[in-house]
């Protein structure tokens, strides 16, 4: 393929590369301002009546954390705060959804209300008060109940098209309710242990090993010991006389448990204990945010028992810390072999137990392991104790925190990062099968561009298996899962980058982020084309209703090469006009990216007001007779890909020198007009539709494989007419032959 050069495309590659630089380089840091604390300006936007729970007046700010009393003359009936000023709210948008939350001294929520947001799914068109509506709904939540679940004892209900956002607003009404609760002692929560002790965190370079008698010294490794004479005054102690009547046998002074723990994800304790190999092992075995923990046993009675076998949770063990408890599965243990650590006892049992970053435990904090111990008391039934080992990291494997900006610490904030990471993987395993077909599809695509000679051999296989691969975009990758990719993600995406890029953000939305990640990648390969070409929903529907209408015979317009050339600019326009626009203001910016029908017919499914219906009929209307109309002049995406496109590594589709120069057959049948009349392909036109590649092999119509085939024919002809001249030769000789030997 001949390399398309057109000026005004070069140009604007690098306009926007100059927008790119200025965009990152300069406003980046301006714009990176960390958001002050916002309780004080909503509260004096809503009137204490506006929240209609018979409050009268608002109370001074707290002066320790940014919560507002709300008081029925000099009743007390809870606290409002705005949710950003606790937790992470950062929306699809990129900038914080704020909801205002009242809670009771009960620890119930008397009032929760959606009070700002630039979340740009529900500027387009899902109605705002069926957001707020949801919202509202969290009112009468009891957050003591939500403590004791981990922030998953309710229901959520999900808005189609708004998962992102609605689950961004539960995680954050939920959490930061907890915390405020906790802070305030209220519905008998207790308060974190560590507030108003100094913020600490891991010590992660402390890398120096320890033998085992420096382990329990400094109290790296805790013990809890019992026994049997212990035990049995234990139970005596309960008075139950079936518990009395069956005693421990033996020596009161042999051994019933000795039980020892150590907190292993730290370095220093971990390295120590486990040795180099078996520590980088639990480091593989680990994500993101989890801890471990190793627990040592000997004596008569096991901490495991035999129940984890038949139920999957070890039910002898409980990690507990403040309101939490982390009790263990089996898929959270691991076995280990021996103990590192120079001069370690022998112990029976040796376990690793993951504790899940979800679960709210804070490693620099003080917890206990809880040991459940059973006495048989008749046939089934069993009496039950607990003792306590009580672990606190020393000093030396802590290091001081700094405050982070806005009065936030980094324990804040690392407690943010955990819980979003926690919330986007448990969207992601929620959308298993979702993404299973997604993968499945681009693996499918990605064979068809790998062998396309041979994908396009068949004419009329592959046009139906084209035919098939747009239904499912649009009606899975569309209508069913809203995963329509759009300028506003892109713009959401420069919003991050200023203010300071997030993953977590970008994996909210599993089947979007795993488009574009392979978009990008395609991008490489093979241009806008992968995506607007297969991937597209709208791209998808405007090539669906136009195949209909060429059914139902449907007169084409051929717009003359002139004025196509002169129109497809507009699309770079409108781009560039919403980037410079999105640097002034994105809410409006999302506004004027209301060019793209893509909600009206994609993610709304054409249930929106008449003009937005009315603006996408009529692309869809004239697509009928000019194939794919919008993506060739107006769309803004198409456009932003058909730039880094240009960067392409390989020129895919095949081409014969008289392509163009004198045949005109791919040029003409070409559905965006792509191919030059002088026979290049235009990279940033061409949507990979592949048509011209099977035009490259057919037999029928391409000029070149029939001159090909003519002369190949006449080729056999002339060596059949040879041959048979040859044998008529050979036949005479032998006649003559035989004559004469007659
Ligand atoms: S040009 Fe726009 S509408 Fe057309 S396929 Fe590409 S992204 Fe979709
Ligand atoms: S027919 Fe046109 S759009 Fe399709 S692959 Fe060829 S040049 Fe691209």
């Amino acid at each position: 393929m001949k390399n398309f050069s057109g000026l005004f495309p070069a140009r604007l590659v690098r306009l926007l590369l100059t927008f790119q630089f200025f965009l990152v380089a300069f406003l980046g840091p301006a714009l990176a301002q960390v958001t002050p604390p916002v309780v004080e300006k909503f509260i004096a936007q809503i009137p204490p009546g506006a929240l209609e729970i018979g409050a009268t007046s608002y109370g001074p700010l707290d002066g320790q954390i940014p919560v507002v009393p709300v008081l029925r003359d000099a009743e007390l009936l809870g606290y409002a705060f705005i949710t950003s000023d606790f937790v992470g709210t950062t929306g699809y948008s990129g900038k914080p959804i704020h909801v205002l939350v009242v809670i009771g001294l009960d620890a119930k929520l008397l009032r929760a209300e959606l009070v700002e947001h630039s979340e740009p799914i529900v500027l387009i068109g899902i109605p705002e008060r069926k957001i707020k509506a949801l919202t509202a709904g969290y009112s009468g939540l009891d957050i003591v109940a939500e403590a004791g679940a981990g922030g998953s004892g309710h229901d959520l209900d999900i808005i189609s098209g708004a998962t992102v956002t609605i689950m961004i607003i539960d995680d954050s009404i939920v959490r930061s309710s907890i915390k405020v609760a906790r802070a305030l002692g209220l519905g008998g929560l207790a308060p974190d242990s560590g507030d108003g002790g100094p913020a600490r965190t891991l010590n992660m370079d402390d890398l120096e090993k320890s033998d085992w008698l420096s382990l329990s010294g400094n109290g790296a490794v805790r013990r809890l010991t019992l026994d049997v004479g212990q035990i049995n005054a234990a139970f005596a102690a309960t008075g139950d006389a079936r518990a009395i009547d069956r005693p421990e046998p033996g020596d009161p002074g042999e051994v019933f448990i000795d039980l020892q723990t150590a907190l292993v994800s730290v370095p220093g304790v971990g390295l120590s204990l486990l040795g180099e190999a078996e520590y980088n092992n639990l480091g593989d075995w680990l994500e993101e945010g989890e801890q471990a923990i190793l627990v040592m046993g000997r004596g008569r009675y096991s901490f495991k028992g035999s129940g984890y076998v038949r139920g999957g949770v070890f039910d002898r063990i409980q990690l507990i810390q403040g309101d939490i408890s982390v009790r263990f599965r089996d898929r959270q243990q691991r076995r280990l072999g021996g103990l590192a650590a120079e001069g370690a006892p022998t112990f029976s049992e040796l376990d690793l137990f993951k504790i899940p970053s979800g679960a709210g435990f804070d490693p620099t904090r003080p917890w206990r392991l809880q040991l459940l111990a059973q006495r048989a008391v008749g046939a089934i039934e069993k009496r039950y104790l607990t003792f306590d080992l009580e672990y606190e990291l020393p000093e030396r494997y802590l290091a001081p925190l700094k405050a982070a900006p806005g009065g936030a610490t980094l324990v804040q904030a690392a407690e943010d990062a955990a819980a979003r990471a926690e919330l986007w993987k448990r969207i992601w395993r929620d959308n298993k099968v979702e993404i299973g077909i997604l993968v499945v599809m681009l693996a499918i695509l990605s064979g068809v561009f790998f062998f396309q000679v041979q994908a396009t051999k068949n004419a009329r296989a592959f046009y139906w298996f084209r035919i098939g691969f747009l239904v499912v975009t649009l009606v899975f990758i569309g209508w069913g899962q809203n995963a329509q990719l759009s300028i506003v993600n892109l713009m959401a995406l420069g919003t991050s980058l200023i203010n300071g890029f997030n993953w977590d953000t970008f994996l909210l939305d599993p089947l979007v982020f795993i488009l574009w990640i392979s978009v990008a990648v395609a991008l490489l390969f093979w241009g806008r084309g992968a995506f607007c070409g297969w991937l597209c929903p709208f791209g998808a529907l405007q090539e669906l209703l136009n195949q209909i209408a060429r059914f139902f015979k449907v007169p084409q317009w051929r717009l003359p090469w002139g004025l196509h050339e002169r129109l497809w600019p507009i699309k770079y326009i409108i781009f560039l006009g919403l980037l410079g626009l999105s640097l002034v203001s994105i809410p409006l910016a999302e506004q004027f990216a209301e060019v793209e029908p893509f909600k009206t017919s994609i993610i709304l499914k054409f249930a929106r007001s008449w003009p937005y219906v009315l603006y996408a009929s009529v692309l869809l209307g004239i697509g009928l007779f000019v194939e794919r109309f919008f993506c060739r002049y107006l769309c803004p995406l198409g456009a932003a890909l058909a730039v880094p496109g240009r960067m392409r590594m390989f020129d895919w589709l095949k081409r014969y020198k008289e392509c163009g120069d004198p045949c005109q057959i791919c040029a003409s049948d070409c559905f965006v007009q792509a191919i030059h009349p002088t026979g290049e392909i235009n990279p940033n036109e061409c949507l990979s539709c592949l048509n011209c590649q099977v035009l490259y092999q057919d037999r029928l119509r391409c000029p070149v494989i029939i001159l090909k085939q003519k002369k190949r024919d006449k080729l056999a002809r002339s060596t059949e007419q040879s041959s048979a001249a040859l044998d008529r030769v050979i036949g005479n000789k032998t006649q003559e032959k035989g004559k004469k030997n007659v």
